[in-house]
């Protein structure tokens, strides 16, 4: 049986990052589950589909062939490929940024998103990160953390990396894109946000990278020494 790890988490808390760092360091599979419903966006957005066709959209999740591509750099996402192309960059957009909480509260959407998350976990040690991974997709999850920080803060790293990676916002935007993204996803009927009854939090708001990832890592060491 694999081991899980569950971490959930509002947008901008460094579910990204600290997922691929520790993922590195103890040798699991990572899974970031925000690029599915990003890449699933992207393709509603390109062929202009109607957000009331509830079918077509399933199809796409069922259709669409998502790969990652490790980026050596351990600052740096995962490359992300959609039916071959490099969509790394233009998942992050504002324009999927704007939409896509709408999309990822559709009921049928999450259930065909369901299988593809849970069968990629079934045999291997997997890291996965996302909205409901703890209370949804894995409720049995092995280790669940819920990883939080100030909105504030949040938005104040958000916008530092847009402005390193050349995407031209200023700080309101992106702090209103923030908000507008957590009310709805925890504010939504199926899998709202929220953080799972045997979740740890960790609140990253004064913490380093590092000092996260080491906290991780070291609730992982206990919990498989009690699992063995
Ligand atoms: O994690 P990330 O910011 O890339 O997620 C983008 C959006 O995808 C979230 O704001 C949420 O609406 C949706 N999402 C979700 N469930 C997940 C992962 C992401 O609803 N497990």
């Amino acid at each position: 049986m694999s081991f899980i790890i569950a971490i959930d988490g509002p947008a901008g808390s460094g579910k990204g990052t600290i997922t691929k760092r520790v993922a590195n360091k103890i040798g699991f599979l990572r899974l970031d589950t925000g690029a599915l419903y990003r890449c699933l966006t992207l393709e509603v957005l390109r062929n202009k589909i109607d957000i009331n066709d509830i079918q077509k959209m399933v199809d796409i999740v069922h259709n669409m062939k998502i790969e990652f591509v490790t980026n050596e750099d351990m600052n740096e996402l995962d490359y992300v490929f959609l039916n071959k192309e490099d969509v790394t960059k233009v998942i992050r957009s504002n324009e999927v940024n704007n939409i896509i909480s709408v999309i990822s509260s559709i009921k049928e959407v999450r259930e065909a998103m369901l299988h593809i998350q849970r069968n990629i976990a079934k045999e291997k040690n997997t890291i996965m990160e996302g909205r409901d991974i703890g209370t949804v997709v894995f409720p049995n999850a092995d280790l669940k953390i819920y990883l939080n920080a100030d909105m504030e803060e949040r938005a104040r790293r958000r916008y530092k990396e847009n402005m390193e990676k050349g995407i031209n916002t200023t700080y309101e935007e992106v702090l209103q894109i923030l908000k507008n993204r957590d009310k709805i996803d925890m504010e939504r009927e199926v899998a709202p946000l929220k953080k799972a009854e045997d979740a740890i939090e960790i609140d990253s708001t004064n913490m380093s990278i590092e000092e996260v990832v080491e906290r991780i890592v070291g609730l992982y060491y206990n919990r498989c020494g009690s699992k063995a």
